[in-house]
Order: structure tokens, then C-alpha cells, then sequence
């Protein structure tokens, strides 16, 4: 049976990014990835599946200072890192991006964040109505003319805001494959069954094969949870899959158009986003359905579903608690007939037009096996619906990860925290010199542009 120090399981820029961080900056020798798909990032990273948004907090509405700062954090190092690969225009892309405030309440609402968050944001600013049409025309006109009601957005123009998680998933295995002097092994089409504890390691099973690891990381979406439960841990958690369907529409923007948040939502309100696989489109959503899946599109993944439910009073009382708001209620509802034909297409031009008041119902097209699933999970103890991602750590070397958005931003933070925990494992070493270099301050070795856009030492000034 093949044995490693670290066994990853799942594929995706989760589980990529921890196979990145521990071929590169530990002495650990002997890692191995997992992934039951033929290729990395095929589940929620694929680029098709999530809004591609490096979210930096400045324009997140539903991120308190607190959280937006912590998100900014981990943007930066998933920037760094991809300012210091040769394909990194494959990697990150730059488009402007703006909260937009409608009507006077989100228009005050915006102004009063730009005294908080603008301190710790150098590149954002107020964007009255026609700073607004300078960047994006079709949001500020109606019918030719400016808006008649007041708008007013926060937004910058010359970040890197766009990812293609699925790319970067790919950039993080090719690169622990080039690690010097290491064990490296990515196994594809291997579905874990089961796990089990054997004195001090873990027994991992597969359809065809088993696996033997000292640590062990799960990074499976839903499916870390229905592990998790397998191994006896988080049982005091249940799952509740919540999927984003997104539309089409010709290319009416230039960058990403975020909205003001609703706060009695736990969802983030829906947005117009560049596709960065599919030029000549702009992407409109997520809605935000509650599916009885763990994978979009898979209903294979029902009874995995069922298993981590774990349907008791507890989960009734979070599900009551919700559907108790009204603002919750009609949103779910509403979310639910954004998946009936026709009816969807007239139902979410509302949303569209109060970014693009001029878009058409021809002009919108519901996206087909786009958008993926967040796995939130509610947590039974104190009957509360967890936004964010969650991690199990068992404290005898395994850890469970189930990520929501932003994951993907998050996914070399949170490689960070399971690398410091599997390190202390493993009784490992850190080259915590060449981490923060290289990740936290981006030492980048082309003279590349910084996260705030400033060209930084090497590089032609401009
Ligand atoms: C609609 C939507 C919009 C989003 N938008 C954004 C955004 O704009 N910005 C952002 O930062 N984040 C966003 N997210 C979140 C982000 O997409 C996820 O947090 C991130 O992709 C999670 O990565 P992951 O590697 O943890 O999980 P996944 O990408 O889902 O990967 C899990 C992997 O585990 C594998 N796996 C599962 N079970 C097994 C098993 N039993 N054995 C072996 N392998 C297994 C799967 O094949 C898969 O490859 C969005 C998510 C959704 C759904």
C-alpha cells in the first residue's frame, strides 16, 4: 500500500494550493493529491462554476472592515503568487470593478463605507453618476440619457479583480511537480470510500486502491463533510447545498458591477461580471438555490446529500429561523422560479436592469451548466447557518475543508492554516523566510505590477 506523509484529498484550488505550499516551502517528502475527476478543478474551481472575483472586501457589501481585511489579506498572496508565474495573464486578469448604490438609502449606505473601508483601500473611490458612465455607460444611462435616480458606486479601475480558479489549480499542481528533491504524486480518477484510523495513520480507500498517509487533508467541498462524518468528526454539522445559476447577455459591461447588499440576505446580491473565458459576454448572478446535491448537475451526489443533511429539530429550527424573514422567504422563493423557463428570463431582467437599466429580454440568455454549489454548513450546537468557509480540524492529523465563497480566494490562506497544523503534525519545518517573501510581500522576480498596481523594484518604471 502506497505511503505518504501528507495525502490531499480533492483537486480543486483548495487542495491545489496546499500541494503548492507543502511541495515548496516544507521539508515534508512524500505528498500525494487525490482527486475522483480526471483533472484538477473540475467540481466548484472550474472557471465556469464560480464568478471568478478575487475578493478583496472593498466592494462586498455583506464583509464587515474585520472580514474584508482578512479576505484582502489572503487576495493579496493568491496575487502574489500569480505575479511570479510566466502565464500568469492566463492566471489573473484586470478589469474596473464598482459597488453600485441605487436610490438614496444605498447611496448613503455606500458614502458612510467609503469613510471606513477607504482608509484601508488606496485605490477606491466614490464614483458619482458620471465618473460612473466613464467606466460603465450602459449603468448610468437609461434610455440615452443619465439616470434620474441618484446613484452613486465605490470602485477602482486598474486592479487585477478576476481569477480563473480552474487555471490557477492547474499552475499550483505543475509547480509542486517541479519540487526539488520530493515525492510528488497527483492521482486522478481515485473516488475516496472511506477512511479509517489505524494506530498513527490513516488508511485512505478508493474504488481500486488504498492509500496510507501520517496526515491527511480533505478539501471535497460537500463531500470533506460526508468524510468527516465517515471518520466520526463534525457530526454536529449538516450541509446545506446552495447552487448559483447564472445569464448571459452580450458584452454590456466592462468590469465587475456588484450590488448593495441586502443584510437580511445570507446570500451576496447578484452582479455583472466579464467572463474570462468567454469574451464578448457578461455573466449575471448567482442566484441562490438550495439544491439536495453535493455536486451541480450530479444527482448521484443525492445520497451523499442525505447523509450529511442529518435532518433532526435542530436543522428545522436554523431552516424555520430563515424562512421566518420575509425578505428570506420571497428570495427563496424567487430564486427557485429563476430555474423555470421563460418565467426565470422575465423575472431576473429585474435584477439586470437595476445594473443595466436598458438590457432586453431578448438580450438575456439563462447560462447552461454554469455555476456550481456552496456547500454551507449549519452548525447543530448553536442553530446557526455558517457563512464562509469551515474547517474540522480532528487534532490527531486529519482536516476537513468545506468551502463557500470566497474559497477561492481564501485557498492559499486556508493552505496556510493546514499547512501550520500538518507541519506541527509531521514535526516539519517551514521556510517561513521564503513564505512571506515570496507570498505575503510578493517578491516578484519579473518586476510584475503589485496588487494596488504600483510596478515595484525590476521592473520599468512607468
Ligand atoms: C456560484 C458560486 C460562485 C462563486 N464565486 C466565487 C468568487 O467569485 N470568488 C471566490 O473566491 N470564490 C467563489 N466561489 C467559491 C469557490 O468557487 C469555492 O470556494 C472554491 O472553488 C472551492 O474550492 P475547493 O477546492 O475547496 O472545492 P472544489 O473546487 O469543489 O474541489 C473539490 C474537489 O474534491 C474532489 N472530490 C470530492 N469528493 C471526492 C472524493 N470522495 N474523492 C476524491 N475526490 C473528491 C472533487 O472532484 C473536486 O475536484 C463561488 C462558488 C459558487 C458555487
Amino acid at each position: 500500500m502506497a505511503t505518504y506523509d501528507l495525502l490531499i484529498v480533492g483537486a480543486g484550488v483548495s487542495g491545489t494550493a496546499l500541494l503548492h505550499l507543502a511541495a515548496r516551502y516544507t521539508d515534508i517528502g512524500r505528498i500525494a493529491i487525490l482527486d475522483k475527476y480526471a483533472a484538477p478543478a473540475r467540481v466548484n474551481s472550474l472557471a465556469s462554476n464560480n464568478s471568478q472575483t478575487l475578493h478583496c472586501g472593498d466592494i462586498e457589501t455583506n464583509y464587515t472592515l474585520d472580514k474584508a481585511l482578512k479576505v484582502q489579506r489572503a487576495a493579496r498572496m493568491v496575487l502574489n503568487y500569480a505575479l511570479q508565474q510566466p502565464d500568469v495573464d492566463h492566471l489573473v486578469f484586470k478589469y474596473p470593478k464598482m459597488v453600485l448604490g441605487v436610490g438614496e438609502k444605498e447611496c448613503a449606505q455606500l458614502r458612510a463605507r467609503f469613510e471606513t473601508f477607504g482608509p484601508h483601500y488606496p485605490n477606491l473611490r466614490v464614483l458619482e453618476k458620471k465618473d460612473i458612465a466613464r467606466v460603465e455607460p450602459t449603468v448610468a444611462v437609461r434610455d440615452g440619457r443619465l439616470r434620474t435616480e441618484e446613484i452613486v458606486a465605490l470602485g477602482s479601475t486598474d486592479e487585477y479583480t478576476a481569477v480563473d480558479y480552474e487555471a490557477l489549480a492547474r499552475s499550483f499542481v505543475r509547480n509542486a511537480q517541479r519540487a526539488k528533491g520530493k515525492d510528488i504524486e497527483v492521482l486522478y480518477n481515485q473516488q475516496v470510500r472511506h477512511i479509517r484510523v489505524e494506530q498513527d495513520r490513516f488508511l485512505v480507500e478508493t474504488q481500486d486502491a488504498g492509500f496510507q498517509c501520517r496526515a491527511l487533508v480533505v478539501a471535497a467541498g460537500g463531500h470533506s463533510l460526508k468524510l468527516a462524518h465517515d471518520l466520526g468528526y463534525g457530526l454536529h454539522y449538516s450541509c446545506l447545498p446552495v447552487a448559483g445559476s447564472y445569464y448571459f447577455t452580450p458584452q454590456v459591461l466592462n468590469g465587475k458591477v456588484y450590488t448593495v447588499q441586502n443584510d437580511k440576505l445570507p446570500f451576496a446580491a447578484v452582479h455583472g461580471d466579464p467572463d474570462v473565458q468567454i469574451p464578448g459576454k457578461t455573466r449575471f448572478g448567482p442566484t441562490a438555490l438550495m439544491l439536495p446535491v453535493l455536486e451541480r448537475y450530479n444527482f448521484r451526489t443525492f445520497p451523499d446529500w442525505l447523509r450529511v443533511f442529518r435532518f433532526d429539530h435542530n436543522v428545522a429550527a436554523v431552516l424555520w429561523d430563515l424562512m421566518k424573514v420575509p425578505d428570506i422567504r420571497n428570495y427563496m422563493a424567487k430564486n427557485m422560479l429563476y430555474e423555470v423557463p421563460v418565467l426565470r428570463k422575465a423575472l431576473f431582467l429585474e435584477e439586470v436592469r437595476k445594473i443595466v437599466p436598458d438590457i432586453r429580454f431578448r438580450d438575456l440568455q439563462f447560462a447552461r451548466k454554469v455555476g456550481g454549489i456552496r456547500p454551507q454548513l449549519i452548525d447543530k450546537i448553536h442553530r446557526k447557518l455558517l457563512l464562509g468557509e469551515a474547517k474540522l480540524d480532528t487534532g490527531i492529523g486529519a482536516i476537513f475543508n468545506m468551502t463557500p465563497s470566497p474559497g477561492g480566494t481564501a485557498c492559499l490562506e486556508n493552505a496556510e492554516l493546514d499547512l501550520r497544523l500538518v507541519a506541527k503534525h509531521l514535526g516539519a519545518t517551514i521556510d517561513e523566510e521564503a513564505f512571506r517573501r515570496e507570498l505575503l510581500e510578493g517578491d516578484h522576480a519579473h518586476g510584475s505590477e503589485d496588487f494596488t498596481g504600483r510596478v515595484l523594484a525590476g521592473g520599468d518604471a512607468a
